[in-house]
C-alpha cells in the first residue's frame, strides 16, 4: 500500500519514457518530424483504423473534426450533458448549435432512448453529427448510436479519450474503440490523466482517407502543397489552426503505446478489486453496471453514492477523503447547466444527467496503484460515510 496522497488519476512516467524523450530532444526534428507519422501509424494499427491524425490535445480533435466534416452556423450536434466541456464547446467554436441529450442515470452514457428524444427535440432542424462519450471507459450502444443517427442524416463522432484499449463485441462484430466501424472520426486525448499521457495530446482516428486529409490540413493552417508545384508553394483553402503535437510529446506517446496493454491490464484488475470491496456497501454505494457488450479499460472509477441517505454531503465525503489522503472528483457537471449554454439554449431539464451528477464521485484509479491501495481508499470511504 502506498503512504503518499491517492489522486483519482494520473500518469505512469518510467524511466524508457525519459529516455525516450531525451532521444526526441537530441533529434533532428522537434516538431513536424518523422515521430508523428510514426505515433499516427502505431496508434491506427493498435485502434484498427486506417488513419490516426495527432494534434495539440483532445478539444483540438473535437474541433478539427467539426472543420473537417464542414459544421457551421445552422447545424445542430447533438452532446450528451455528462461529459466534459470540450464536447459541446466543439461544435460552438464552429457556430453550431447543440442539443443535449440526457444519459443513463446508473452508467451516464448516452443510449438509444436518450438520443431518440434529443433527436425529437431537434426534429426539423439540420443534425449533422451525434458524439457519444464513452464515459469512463464503458463503451457506449454504438450500432443502436449508428442506427439513429444514420436516420437523422447525421455522422457519429465518439468523444472517446476514456475509452483508449477499450473492446467491444456487438452480436459477431468484435472491435476496439476508435476503429472507426460506427463512428467516422474517434477522438483521443494524452492529458496526464488519461490512459496513456504525453502531457497535452491528442489523436482522432479515423477509416475515410478525405477526412483524414482535412484534419491534417486544418491541423497546420488550411494548407496544401500542390503537387507538381514550385516547392515554396502552398495554398490555403480555408484558415486552419497550429494544433500540431510535437515531435517531442509523439515520442512519449510510442513509448506509453508499448505499455497500454500493462496500464490496461492493472486498470481492469483496480477496478475488480473496487467492485469486490465496495460490493459490501450497496445499497447506499453503488457502481455503474457492465454494459453487456463491452471489454471496457475503465478510465474513471466512478462510484455512485447516495449522499442524503447517508447523511453526508459530497462536499464533506470530499473532504474527508482528502484528509485521509485520497483524492476524489466529480465527473461531470451537467454540461446543459453551464452558464453559457443555459443563456445559449435555455434551462431544461434532463433527469438522468442530474441523477448522475448526484450521486458520481470518482475514486482513484491509475496503473501505478497497488492492490492494498483500492483497500485503503474503501476503507477511507467507510469511515466518512460512518458506515
Ligand atoms: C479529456 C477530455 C477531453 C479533452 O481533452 P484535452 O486533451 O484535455 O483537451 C474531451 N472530452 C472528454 C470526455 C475528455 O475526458
Amino acid at each position: 500500500m502506498s503512504e503518499g496522497f491517492l489522486p483519482y488519476g494520473r500518469q505512469t512516467i518510467e524511466d524508457d519514457d525519459v529516455e525516450a524523450v531525451a532521444r526526441a530532444l537530441r533529434a533532428d526534428y522537434l516538431t513536424t518530424g518523422p515521430t508523428v507519422a510514426a505515433f499516427e501509424d502505431l496508434f491506427a494499427e493498435a485502434v484498427g483504423a486506417a488513419h490516426a491524425v495527432a494534434c495539440s490535445n483532445g478539444t483540438a480533435t473535437l474541433h478539427l473534426a467539426m472543420m473537417a466534416l464542414d459544421i457551421g452556423p445552422g447545424d445542430v450536434c447533438i452532446v450528451p450533458s455528462i461529459t466534459f466541456l470540450a464536447t459541446a464547446s466543439c461544435a460552438a467554436y464552429v457556430g453550431a448549435d447543440v442539443v443535449f441529450a440526457d444519459v443513463d442515470p446508473d452508467t451516464g452514457l448516452m443510449t438509444a432512448e436518450t438520443l431518440s428524444e434529443a433527436l425529437e427535440r431537434a426534429a426539423g432542424r439540420r443534425v449533422r453529427a451525434v458524439l457519444p462519450v464513452h464515459l469512463r471507459g464503458e463503451v457506449c450502444d454504438l450500432p443502436a448510436l449508428k442506427a439513429l443517427a444514420d436516420g437523422a442524416g447525421a455522422v457519429l463522432v465518439e468523444d472517446a479519450p476514456h475509452a483508449l484499449g477499450g473492446r467491444y463485441r456487438f452480436d459477431d462484430e468484435t472491435g476496439a474503440v476508435g476503429d472507426g466501424r460506427y463512428g467516422v472520426m474517434a477522438s483521443f486525448s494524452f492529458h496526464p490523466v488519461k490512459t496513456i499521457a504525453t502531457g497535452e495530446g491528442g489523436m482522432v482516428t479515423t477509416n475515410d482517407g478525405a477526412l483524414a486529409e482535412r484534419l491534417r490540413q486544418f491541423r497546420s493552417h488550411g494548407m496544401a502543397r500542390p503537387e507538381g508545384a514550385d516547392p515554396w508553394i502552398y495554398e490555403m483553402i480555408q484558415p486552419g489552426f497550429n494544433y500540431r503535437l510535437p515531435d517531442i510529446a509523439c515520442a512519449l506517446g510510442i513509448s506509453q503505446m508499448g505499455k497500454l496493454p500493462r496500464f490496461a491490464e492493472r486498470r481492469r484488475r483496480l477496478a475488480g478489486l473496487y467492485g469486490e470491496a465496495l460490493a459490501p456497501l450497496a445499497p447506499l454505494v453503488t457502481l455503474p453496471p457492465p454494459m453487456p457488450w463491452s471489454d471496457p479499460v475503465l478510465h474513471l472509477l466512478c462510484a455512485l453514492i447516495d449522499f442524503e441517505a447517508a447523511g453526508v454531503s459530497r462536499r464533506e465525503v470530499m473532504e474527508g477523503l482528502s484528509s485521509r489522503g485520497i483524492g476524489s472528483q466529480v465527473h461531470y457537471i451537467p454540461v446543459h447547466t453551464q452558464p453559457y449554454w443555459r443563456a445559449r439554449n435555455g434551462a431544461q431539464s434532463l433527469p438522468g444527467a442530474d441523477a448522475w451528477y448526484a450521486r458520481c464521485l470518482s475514486l482513484p484509479l491509475f496503473p501505478a496503484m497497488d492492490d492494498g491501495d483500492v483497500e485503503r481508499v474503501v476503507t477511507a470511504l467507510r469511515e466518512v460515510l460512518r458506515l
